[in-house]
């Protein structure tokens, strides 16, 4: 057996993978369109002469992508659900049911104002939000749901609509990981009433951080708009302020950087659907490795992580977690589940005054044991790189497997 290179062996990989962001001469020459035009910032009426100013184009195209009628851009993903969920008509002491596995931003955004998450589970197979939990969990207090589409692939929109549809509950997406992503050829964020994306650095479009609320309904597209300009209204004078809002502008810069990097989005999504193919058809021969599936409806999967599940061994996620990053291979053990996060539900305590325990017994488990993910940068690597992806994990679970986890 070939020795791990955790313990002294030679690594699979040497080579680096691709860095990320990917950027060139287009983003330099549209930063310096907005240094020339004078108009740096969101706010205002400035208009750039003979044109739209960048972040008006960028809301343009960003809408187009994901077939929505409206989009407003923001500083951020976190505060692009913050204010989804305000423009939504949600307060403090309503509760938004969203899956246990996501980052803590999606409950952070409802607990800044108060609003109080309940964690759903995920469904075994997708280790998306599982619809039948959601509507379990539906009390008088539930005002929304907020599914995430976790690495790029989509909840069931089709059943959440429906459950939502019938208990009079706004949706709202989470779509920070699913810029391009479809939903029975429908691009996700404007499925529900509203969604958001993020173009903080790791995400697939980026401008370092940045923002984005879709919707179909001009009134919450109006409502958003406001929440994030200081409680303006569009149409309104400059110090009309008709609720309090703040501002939660993207810059012309973002915005600049972001359609120089929407050019190169369609090639990207392509080059990672190909690549997770490729490891779909090579982790799935290994033993002990599962594949987490994508559901049929998802027509379009941004792979903004590839995620898979390691099972069949008596080794702990760490253990394995280092023994594949050590054979070169950027591995990552994914999230902790936020049902048992310390601070999430120090935060509900605090804002309710009692303690909430929601079991999620998928999500706990693969947190603590059986889900790991590759980044969307790993994506853009060559084929050889996912050829030695798969070889590492086959050599570490080759190891691991026959020692039965009594690994000294
Ligand atoms: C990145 C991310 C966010 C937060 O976006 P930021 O731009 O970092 O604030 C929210 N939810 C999910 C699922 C994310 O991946």
């Amino acid at each position: 057996m070939e020795k791990l290179a955790i313990h002294g062996g030679n690594p699979i990989r040497t080579q680096p993978f691709p860095q990320w962001p990917v950027w060139g001469k287009e983003e330099e020459a549209l930063l310096q369109e907005v240094v020339h035009s004078g108009k740096w910032g969101g706010s205002g009426r400035i208009r750039t002469p003979g044109g739209r100013s960048k972040l008006e184009l960028l809301e343009a195209r960003f809408a187009a992508l994901q077939q929505a009628r409206y989009a407003i851009s923001t500083v951020n993903g976190t505060l692009a659900i913050t204010v989804a969920l305000k423009a939504a008509g949600v307060q403090a002491g309503d509760e938004v049911i969203m899956p246990a596995y996501t980052f803590i931003a999606t409950a952070s955004a409802a607990l800044l104002f108060g609003a109080i998450p309940v964690f759903a589970d995920v469904e075994e197979e997708t280790l998306q939000i599982d619809p039948e939990q959601v509507e379990a969990l539906i009390t008088p207090r539930t005002k929304a749901i907020l599914p995430v589409h976790l690495g790029g692939a989509a909840a069931d929109m089709t059943r959440l609509k429906a459950i939502a549809a019938k208990h009079q509950l706004r949706l709202i997406e989470d779509a920070a990981q699913a810029v391009g992503t479809c939903w029975e050829g429908t691009g996700v964020g404007a499925i529900g009433d509203l969604g958001t994306f993020s173009f903080q650095s790791g995400k697939n479009l980026t401008a370092g951080e940045g923002g984005m609320i879709l919707t179909d309904d001009e009134e919450l597209a109006d409502l958003a708009w406001s929440y994030a300009n200081v409680g303006r209204v569009r149409q309104g004078a400059w110090y009309q302020h008709e609720r309090i809002g703040w501002n939660l502008r993207m810059t012309e810069w973002q915005a600049a950087v972001l359609l120089a990097q929407m050019d190169r989005l369609k090639e990207q999504l392509a080059t990672r659907e190909q690549n997770a193919q490729l490891l779909n058809r090579l982790l799935g021969k290994i033993p002990g490795v599962k594949l987490v599936k994508s559901d049929p409806r998802v027509t379009r999967h941004a792979r903004h992580l590839y995620l898979f599940r390691i099972s069949a061994t008596r080794a702990k996620k760490e253990e394995l977690l280092q023994a594949v990053q050590a054979e070169g291979i950027p591995l990552s053990p994914g999230y902790v589940t936020l049902n048992c996060h310390r601070e999430v539900l120090r935060s509900i305590r605090d804002w309710t005054g009692k303690e909430r325990t929601d079991a999620c017994p998928v999500a706990e488990r693969m947190a603590e044991r059986e889900a790991f993910w590759l980044g969307q940068a790993a994506l853009l690597a060559d084929e050889e790189a996912m050829l030695d992806i798969a070889r590492a994990v086959e050599k570490v679970l080759a190891y691991y497997g026959t020692n039965e986890g009594d690994d000294t």
